[in-house]
């Protein structure tokens, strides 16, 4: 019987899957383009529809469908298998419940609260009118699945003890809080937002205060117990992580080819309803590094829709110096009177103009110069300092040479000051303030490094890549079997049995009986071997020659590791005064060395 996963990658065509993420061209019987795991210029990243697997050429990293949508979307293995069945239309069988894992159950825990929250927000009538003052659509909250959490001790808990959760799995959730042995609801007395990741699942809650009648009057009642709480950090919760909006404005963000970034729900559904789909939240925080990494899969233009007064700008401040420094475009929209988006499209006629106003956002840098000019009168030298001082930091964040002098210059002759004099002021400031770059989040992308191999192995490697381009040249090649590292010799003997006269196709390989990770290995030595006649054909040399020439170099490292080897036994030789093996050894040695010049 077929596995799920197997069924799965029938189902689904590859290149289809991998190219929402990744543009692709054909090329041959492949297709390439820029590599998303590390930075390049120039396509190293190839997919093999015959094969169904993709490698990356420059930083080796590669595998199949699931692998891609693990590594891309920062997800483990059940995850991408959920999201390719669910795009394959394939029906997963799932395990028992008890032995679901934790994760999946908090999913579940969420979702049925989710529900619950739903149901009550329709039935609370003065808590949906305030929504809809707000200028809130019914829609919207339908879309968004809004929720109300009353103001009671433990509604929800007993809600989802009933539909068969356990208390532990409850407070796993972060929805119930402990005290003694009792349990109680965390969000009492909210409107509640759920917050789901980019597969739909709702990872946690947004909570905000809502008070219809009771106790909490004053200012400093709400600031008390915080007028928006999120779900605390959870096994699949980490507010510093998630994009509110993002489940649903992925298309958008590509198409668009910008990001409308703005703080909190209230924002982002008014803009939604406004027509803006390309935008996504954060809830309470700065924007992180991880957050900026997954921004950067869609577009990298980043419109910040939120206040940069001076307040604004500062709790800011680091997530545009991240932005910056991952080459986006960062772009400020200016909202008239530095009102909040929200309140700013209450009013009908600024709502038809919003999408407008996105896409003429004033870029980040026009935005700081303009700022710095009123750091400090010009015409004398304080004043040229104050500005400069503002601003040089700004230009020291800029990546791009070109854009650093841009700005140099154009400073320059705002204050000026000579370039040269600004340069060197530039070069004086200390690089301390880029460790702030450093998030502690970035090492969540770090792939494990392209597996450290020896020259031996990787001329063994094309060697046989060229093999399963061109069986016929094993003829060739079987002198030299011995001299194949040992991990190679398996997938030699395989090579020398199968083959016709055509390459190693998929289909060829099924007939035999062979392990799975050998027909892996194969398959990934398949695409190198297109890459490689790929550039070969390039640079006008014939794989007969450079086979050749790797057979004869494949060779000379046996030999070397063999004399290395030796070197080893003469010296534990001469230390026992074995005359007689040290002579041999010599012997041996010397003609090894002679074979080696030829
Ligand atoms: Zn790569």
């Amino acid at each position: 019987m077929q596995s799920s996963s197997e069924e799965i990658k029938n189902k689904l065509d590859i290149v289809e899957v991998i190219g929402q993420y990744v543009k692709l061209q054909k090329s041959g019987a492949n297709y390439r383009g820029l590599c998303p795991f590390h930075k390049e210029k120039t396509p190293s990243f190839f997919v093999s529809p015959s094969r169904q697997i993709w490698h990356c050429f420059g930083c080796s990293l590669g595998g199949d469908i699931f692998s891609f949508i693990m590594k891309i979307e920062n997800i483990e293995f059940k995850e991408a298998l959920k999201i390719l069945a669910q795009k394959a239309g394939v029906e997963l069988v799932y395990e028992n419940p008890q032995v679901r894992s934790q994760k999946q159950r908090i999913i579940d825990v969420n979702k049925e609260a989710a529900g619950f929250f739903e149901q009550n927000l329709w039935k609370e009538k003065a808590v949906m009118d305030y929504l809809l003052k707000r200028g809130l659509g019914e829609e919207t909250i339908k879309e968004f699945h809004l929720g109300w959490a009353s103001d009671e001790w433990n509604k929800l808990s007993n809600f989802l003890i009933k539909k068969g959760f356990k208390s532990d799995e409850i407070l796993a959730s972060g929805l119930a809080i402990s005290k003694d042995t009792d349990i109680y609801d965390r969000f009492r007395s909210r409107i509640m937002f759920p917050i789901e990741d980019s597969s739909n699942n709702i990872v946690g809650f947004t909570g905000r205060i809502f008070q219809s009648k009771t106790s909490l009057k004053t200012i400093r009642d709400i600031e008390r117990i915080g007028k928006y709480i999120n779900s605390p950090q959870t096994l699949i919760f980490d507010k510093s992580k998630v994009l509110y909006g993002l489940s649903k404005s992925k298309d958008y963000l590509r198409s668009e080819g910008n990001t409308l970034l703005v703080e909190g729900q209230t924002d982002f559904l008014a803009a939604w309803q406004s027509g803006i789909k390309n935008m996504v939240a954060t809830s309470g925080t700065a924007l992180t590094s991880y957050q900026l990494k997954i921004l950067k899969r869609y577009n990298d233009t980043l419109v910040l829709g939120f206040d940069m007064d001076e307040a604004g700008e500062k709790a800011a401040e680091r997530g545009i110096e991240l932005a910056l420094s991952k080459e986006f475009n960062v772009k400020i929209l200016r909202l008239p009177e530095g009102k909040d988006l929200a309140d700013f499209l209450m009013d009908k006629e600024n709502k038809a103009s919003i999408k407008d106003l996105v896409n003429k956002a004033e870029a980040i840098m026009d935005f700081y110069f303009t700022r710095a000019q009123n750091e400090g009168d010009k015409t004398n030298i304080d004043g040229k300092k104050a500005i400069a001082s503002y601003f040089l930091p700004k230009i020291k964040k800029l990546n791009n040479v070109l854009d650093r002098s841009f700005w140099i210059n154009k400073l320059s002759r705002f204050i000026n000051i000579p370039d040269q004099a600004l340069e060197d002021e530039l070069n004086r400031l200390q690089e301390g303030s880029d460790e702030s770059i450093i998030d502690e989040n970035e090492s969540l992308y770090q792939f494990p490094a392209a597996q450290l191999r020896s020259r031996i192995d990787g001329i063994a490697e094309r060697i046989i890549s060229f093999l399963i381009k061109m069986p016929s040249l094993k003829k060739e090649a079987s002198s030299y079997e011995s001299y194949f590292p040992e991990n190679f010799q398996m997938i030699f003997q395989v090579i020398k049995n199968i083959s016709s006269g055509k390459d190693l196709s998929t289909e060829s390989l099924k007939k035999v009986n062979l392990p799975e990770g050998l027909i892996n290995q194969i398959n990934q030595l398949a695409l190198r071997a297109d890459y490689e006649t790929e550039l070969l054909e390039k640079f006008q040399v014939s794989i007969e020659e450079e086979f050749e020439k790797e057979l004869r170099e494949l060779k000379k490292e046996y030999i070397k590791k063999r004399l290395e080897g030796m070197e080893k036994e003469i010296r534990v030789a001469e230390k026992n005064e074995d005359k007689k093996t040290l002579k041999d050894l010599i012997t041996k040695f010397n003609e090894l060395s002679k074979q080696l010049l030829n």
